[in-house]
């Protein structure tokens, strides 16, 4: 009860603000507005985020969830967020699946005989050494799947093939992924005894790309892998030819008992309201066969690049920036998870949400999920970040994956959208190298994380909640 009367009294208290929402006391002020010019300047002529990213992938490489990589990787951040100067420097004990690939082999055994490179789905259970020989049956989508007739594809390889459409904000993703993410399952569930997708990639190169699978508790477990696009067309061919094609599968991956991993924690403290966090979250883990450049070594490194930013000016920010690299994304949001669940009492201290997972950028549109009251001050930071050349998104922003629970929990999110034209060209391939990183594009994306968030961190008024009944699209 008691909690109830302060929660009312604490709502009146926030909505006042926003009644006089073109108030001058609530626009940013002019010293803090040179800040963010001077902050823009600086870090569009700054390197930090490069070397961060360089250094990532050199010295750590590949870091799946519970591989040596991986540990490496939460003494690597520990280490450079120390030698940029944040404070409370401190990771957090996740416990984390550990999958490994082991060694996949695949090919065509007719009509036209020939192997093709391929790459498990991260968490796929092996074939044993024997691997798996069947006819295959080929379908577009999952409502395809669906609609065969019964004993369709019992005891049968099925081939999901379907294709990704390239999109600058990356919503070809989403409609795509669903092959990756339930097709296995969905596939076993009829009798399937193993499955090949299409990547979800929108390249013509040979690079197969992994990610993560999904079985359903109650469904038998099927080995699970994708080909390249040119080779899924390849594929498609075989398969117009009317004549049974007949596929080899063959894979040593495994699940190995779950191992610790951590989310690494710095700080930029704030000042008069320090209490009030500005989170800045990015991955530290990776899937294996590349290095993680664009997935998530750019993110890390343009959070911490842009914290390090905000250290570097004079004044110390209101609020506190606090810069999150979280273990295990990529096979089931581990470190995620365990942030929201220990910090639930302090939920509501996280201001105001930012996520880097999307690439190297460049940043080409502000988007947000604030209340209506806030957006003149959306507005005013849109015009701090001008000289980027940013387009104004809308207000339905999503934020990331790792943000996601707290963002449920009502936090509010700014999102400088990093331009996802090229992203699933490499996204979970071998190909995700730092070669893939423009250093152009990164300092830019840092200045507009850094100039948002250093604005985010000034606001004079109330970043209020919001409302729980719009989730963030997943
Ligand atoms: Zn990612």
């Amino acid at each position: 009860m008691r909690k109830s009367v302060l929660m009312v009294a604490g709502f009146l208290l926030a909505s006042l603000p926003a009644a006089h929402a073109a108030d001058k006391s609530l626009t940013f002020s002019k010293v803090d507005l040179k800040a963010a010019n001077t902050l823009r300047e600086q870090a569009l002529a700054d390197d930090t985020a490069w070397k961060l990213v360089e250094s990532l992938t050199t010295e750590v490489g590949p870091r799946s969830a519970g591989s040596p990589g991986d540990a490496a990787a939460v003494a690597w951040a520990q280490r450079e967020m120390k030698r940029l100067g944040f404070a409370n420097v401190h990771s957090m004990e996740v416990t984390v699946p550990h999958w490994v690939r082991g060694e996949a082999q695949f090919s065509v055994l007719g009509p036209w005989p020939q192997s093709m490179p391929v790459l498990a789905l991260g968490g796929s259970v092996g074939t044993g050494t024997e691997g798996l020989e069947r006819e295959a049956v080929m379908v577009h989508d999952l409502a395809a799947l669906g609609a065969l007739p019964a004993g369709a594809v019992k005891d049968k390889i099925v081939f999901i093939s379907n294709r990704m459409e390239r999109k600058q904000d990356g919503g070809g993703y989403g409609p795509a992924v669903a092959i990756r993410a339930q097709g296995p399952s969905a596939a076993a569930a009829l009798g399937a005894v193993g499955v090949v997708i299409r990547s979800v990639s929108t390249s013509n190169d040979r690079f197969p790309h992994t990610g993560a699978l999904r079985y359903k508790p109650d469904v038998p477990r099927i080995p699970a892998f994708a080909v390249s696009n040119p080779d899924a067309d390849a594929l498609e061919r075989q398969f117009a030819s009317g004549k049974p094609v007949r596929l080899r599968m063959a894979s040593t991956s495994r699940d190995l008992p779950p191992a610790l991993s951590a989310n690494v924690i710095g700080e930029i403290p704030g000042t008069d309201r320090a209490s009030e966090i500005v989170i800045l979250g990015a991955h530290l883990d990776s899937w294996d066969p590349g290095v993680g450049a664009i997935d998530d070594g750019a993110g890390v490194a343009i959070t911490m690049g842009a914290a390090k930013a905000i250290g570097a000016l004079g004044d110390r920010p209101r609020r506190t920036i606090r810069v999150v690299l979280f273990a295990n994304e990529e096979f089931g949001t581990s470190g995620s998870q365990a942030y929201t669940a220990a910090l639930q009492d302090q939920a509501a201290q996280h201001a105001l949400g930012f996520e880097a997972d999307f690439g190297a950028g460049p940043v080409w549109r502000l988007s947000s999920r604030v209340n209506d009251a806030q957006l003149p001050a959306v507005d005013q930071i849109f015009r701090a970040l001008a000289p980027l050349k940013l387009a104004r998104g809308n207000n339905e922003a999503n934020g990331g994956a790792d943000l996601d629970g707290l963002a449920r929990l009502g936090m509010p999110l700014l999102s400088p959208d990093l331009d996802g034209t090229l992203y699933f060209d490499v996204h979970h391939t071998a190909n995700d190298t730092l070669l893939k990183v423009d250093p152009a594009a990164l300092r830019q994306s840092v200045a507009a994380f850094a100039v948002s968030a250093w604005l985010g961190a000034q606001y004079p008024g109330t970043w209020e909640r919001v409302s729980a009944t719009k989730p963030p699209r997943r």
